[in-house]
């Protein structure tokens, strides 16, 4: 089973997804994480997004979409892919529906986590203060906030059309959110 865990930054999607990593052996592949490990590393492509993470924008659809379908292959193994923060883009739903297809698969299920602006912008706060992540300050999460409502919320219909989303309130416990997950897994049949 391959599912999209989706909503803006901060909504819990991480969260989700190492709980979902651990309960069902399934691989989590976060493009946001990916290119964070490669900035550690010092990395060209690590080099080369730095900035633009930094100031909340998007890194090139090209760069994103060859971490994705590099890492494909080790999910098939485990049973399923938990794809967290990709699609961000109608190229890149575009894309992993035909990489998918490509390999015999497809999304089976889109998971929108709905929290409010004023929580978001709450969580990404206490985060900022916490772990010190640099696009975590007000103003690139504004950025990271517009560009989710101006690029990203537009493939909800592209979803929506294909019969996959299934709508979660990310503003409830983590407790709460992940059973209304597992409600939703379970019903899936693959
Ligand atoms: P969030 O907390 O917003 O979910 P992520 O960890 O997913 O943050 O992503 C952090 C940053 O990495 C983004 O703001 C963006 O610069 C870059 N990034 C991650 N995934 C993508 C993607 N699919 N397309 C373009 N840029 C991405």
């Amino acid at each position: 089973m391959n599912i999209i865990l989706f909503g803006p930054p901060a909504a819990g999607k991480g969260t989700q997804a190492k709980r979902l990593v651990a309960g069902r052996g399934m691989v989590q592949l976060s493009t946001g994480d990916m290119l964070r490990a490669a900035r550690t590393s010092g990395s060209p492509l690590g080099l080369k997004v730095a900035g633009i993470m930094d100031r909340g924008d998007l890194v090139s659809d090209a760069i994103v979409i060859a971490l994705i379908e590099e890492a494909l292959p080790a999910t098939e193994a485990a049973g399923g892919a938990i794809f967290d923060g990709f699609p961000r883009t109608i190229p890149q739903a575009e894309a992993l529906d035909e990489l998918l297809a490509g390999r015999g698969a497809k999304i089976d299920l889109v998971l929108r986590l709905r929290v409010d602006d004023e929580a978001l912008l709450a969580r990404v706060t206490s985060r900022f203060a916490q772990e010190g992540r640099a696009d975590d300050n007000p103003d690139s999460f504004k950025i990271r906030l517009a560009n989710y409502n101006a690029q990203t919320a537009p493939l909800l219909p592209h979803y929506l059309a294909q019969g996959k989303l299934v709508e979660v309130d990310g503003m409830a416990t983590i407790d709460e959110v992940a059973r209304q997950i597992d409600e939703a897994l379970n019903g899936v049949r693959v």
